[in-house]
């Protein structure tokens, strides 16, 4: 009989043998202060049993085990229950919905927020709802982005990474090539992450919508990496005022905003079309009112000044140490990418960091270039000095043993 299977062992020996196979290392986690502990009579491995210093978590405010956080999840699972139960068009809409998307809009400054479940299905939604002829896409952007270019079967120009002058060169060459043709009227989407996962980068902005209205196009960004962390709980329209500039601001309630889900925020148009088009909202239950509630309280302590400045004190102390010991530290964010190059290095550094009680994963390809591995090193709000100098003294000494410095 032919064999119409699927031949896994083989994929997996490849990944194996090219040393690229990843493993899940299942952890149970003392979220304060970014500690991994061992755990209360849990059978799961834990980091060997020793407590470790997490500098690798997306949970860049530490408020995924602040008390209120938490208070607000469990008002909502007494009040609503734990799940919606049904998708939001049927019977999965609730108020604890509404108040989340009420922050969002207004934190954002637009007329309308819309929760997803998660940020991927956001991105995924929103492009294949928006249904554009063409989107200019950062070749760096999140693979959600290129999933939702790919199901919208739009064409897609990918631009340099952060590079304005690429882009204006795509549209220029589009607007040239569409010029006197049927395709004259095509709808154009300028995608971006704003601040980018790997790189620690942030998207020139403000150049990309002066481009965006010169050739008519809407612009939407992926503030996932950075909403919650700028002025008023906001992400980087928020700290560049470009809330007119910018058609549609989506991202994750996953990161800054220590729960899970995902959102959009833009015009009454956008939203009321997201709500009827937008296959993953519309097919996919409604997010988790415990989720929704937790989300909520965390925008809303984020909107304080004290929270974020711990996170962006820690972010410069870290940084300059780093770079003061001799590393290059990449990118202009609160996402310190240490650069390596090499990737049995990159590993060797993060089995050192490790060793010295550090997490720090190291980042390798397919998710980074070949020969440009490095350690993603993300500062939280709830380190203290003494934390970042532990971490500083674990790079040094394992810098050294793997001789990077
Ligand atoms: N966009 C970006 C830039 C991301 O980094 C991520 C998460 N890694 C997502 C979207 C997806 O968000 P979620 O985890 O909520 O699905």
């Amino acid at each position: 009989m032919e064999d119409r299977g699927f031949d896994l062992e083989d994929r997996l020996e490849a990944l194996e043998s090219a040393e690229l196979k990843r493993r899940l290392s299942p952890v149970d986690r003392v979220a304060e202060r970014g500690y991994f502990a061992p755990p209360s009579g849990s059978e799961l491995p834990v980091l060997d049993g020793e407590e470790a210093l997490v500098f690798a978590s997306n949970n860049y405010l530490g408020l995924t085990d602040d008390e209120r956080v938490e208070n607000a999840a469990r008002q909502a699972a007494s009040t609503v229950g734990t799940g919606a139960g049904a998708s939001r068009l049927v019977t999965g809409d609730t108020m604890v919905h509404r108040d989340l998307e009420r922050q969002l809009a207004e934190t954002k400054g637009c007329d309308r927020a819309l929760a997803f479940s998660s940020g991927y299905a956001a991105n995924v939604g929103t492009i294949t709802a928006l249904e554009p002829d063409v989107v200019f896409s950062d070749e760096y952007n999140h693979a959600s982005i290129v999933d939702g270019c790919r199901l919208a079967g739009c064409e897609t120009v990918v631009y340099g990474h952060c590079d304005a002058a690429s882009l204006g060169a795509a549209l220029a060459e589009r607007a040239e090539r569409a010029s006197g043709t049927d395709n004259e009227n095509e709808s154009w989407l300028i995608v971006t992450d704003t601040v980018f996962s790997m790189d620690g980068t942030v998207a020139p902005l403000e150049a990309i919508c002066d481009l965006a209205e010169e050739y008519g196009a809407w612009v939407m960004v992926d503030e996932a990496h950075a909403t919650g962390l700028y002025v008023r709980g906001g992400g980087i329209v928020q700290a560049e005022g470009l809330e007119d500039r910018v058609q549609v601001q989506l991202g994750t309630l996953s990161k800054a905003l220590a729960s899970q889900g995902g959102y959009v925020a833009g015009s009454d148009a956008l939203i009321e079309c997201l709500v009827n088009d937008a296959r993953s909202f519309v097919f996919s239950t409604g997010l988790a009112p415990t989720a929704a509630a937790a989300a909520s309280e965390a925008l809303h302590l984020s909107r304080h000044t004290d929270v974020r400045d711990r996170l962006w004190e820690n972010v410069a102390h870290l940084r300059d140490g780093l770079e003061t010991m001799g590393f290059e530290v990449l990118g202009d964010s609160q996402i310190l990418p240490v650069f390596v190059g090499d990737r049995r290095d990159a590993l060797a550094l993060a089995d050192g960091l490790r060793e010295r009680g550090v997490v720090a994963p190291a980042i390798r390809t397919p998710t980074v270039p070949e020969g440009t591995s490095r350690i993603r090193v993300t500062p939280m709000a709830t380190h203290d000095q003494s934390d970042v100098v532990a971490c500083l003294e674990a790079f040094q000494a394992a810098g050294q043993e793997v001789g990077l410095l």
